[in-house]
């Protein structure tokens, strides 16, 4: 199948959006006084994955393993930048103003940052008129066209690896220890920027990943989820849809 696609300038891809951000990209952006949050997420993790398994080593790569009661979990830490409304660098007439240094999320845009996800249209805020049949090839059978922006996502990824120590010592100097129970949502960690900045940079410059990792809580909206990991002896909170979880599910009270 092949895409195409050409932006309208329509400008809502800059508004009401986390955006992925490196630990690098975070920094700046937080440091900058915008709001940057950690979203943390737990996979059960029972053993290595199969080498073979492609999946599994994504996830493996992109994490840092902990212990919650007696059950071993990763945690993937993601830092967004968040804003509801429009983007700080959105303009009127809507260009950016950071347009130099914006980070890469926004560079690859309408683009699939992540693996294994193919790109849909219909899942972009990118109007119908944008995907015109007549507009340069953005993929082809899944392979991006251009390889500047095929660059720029392997970049985007490999970082995400690269920055889990860093992530990991950033939670533990913050004393964040709640992540959402995989596939099901996200917990919300929001930090004053410039405190976060801080955190981030101390870590990124200095701190390894730490050798006796803090026990994390897991933690879930849905009741049979909560009695699944308590029965199985982990540390488990049941909480609600809001600012500080992002579920996929409803509340199950
Ligand atoms: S940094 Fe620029 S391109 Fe990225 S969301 Fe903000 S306004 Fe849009
Ligand atoms: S939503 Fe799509 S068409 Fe609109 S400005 Fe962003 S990339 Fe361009």
């Amino acid at each position: 199948m092949t895409i195409h696609f050409d932006c309208t300038q329509c400008g809502k891809c800059c508004q009401d959006l986390r955006l992925t951000l490196s630990v690098d990209e975070a920094i700046v952006w937080a440091g900058r006084g915008h709001e940057v949050q950690l979203l943390t997420e737990a996979l059960p993790w029972a053993g290595e994955p199969d080498p073979a398994d492609a999946r599994a080593r994504y996830q493996r790569d992109r994490s840092f393993a902990v212990m919650s009661g007696a059950a071993p979990f990763r945690i993937s830490v993601v830092p967004v930048a968040y804003h509801a409304g429009p983007c700080p660098h959105l303009q009127p007439d809507m260009r950016c103003s950071n347009y130099a240094e914006r980070p890469r999320i926004c560079r690859i845009h309408p683009l699939e940052a992540r693996p294994f996800i193919p790109l849909r249209p219909e899942n972009r805020h990118c109007p119908p008129e944008a995907w015109a049949p007549e507009f340069p090839v953005l993929e082809r059978d899944g392979e991006i066209a251009d390889p500047e922006a095929a660059r720029i996502v392997a970049q985007h990824r490999q970082a995400a690896a690269d920055d889990v120590p860093v992530l990991a010592a950033t939670c533990a100097a913050l004393g964040l220890s709640t992540a959402a129970f995989a596939n099901e949502g996200f917990a919300v960690h929001a930090i004053a920027p410039l405190t976060l900045a801080e955190a981030l940079r101390a870590a990124r410059d200095a701190a390894p990943l730490p050798d006796d990792p803090q026990p994390w809580t897991i933690v879930t909206n849905r009741r049979s989820t909560w009695t699944m990991l308590t029965d199985a002896e982990c540390e488990a909170a049941l909480v609600q849809q809001g600012a500080g979880y992002l579920g996929s599910f409803p509340d199950e009270p």
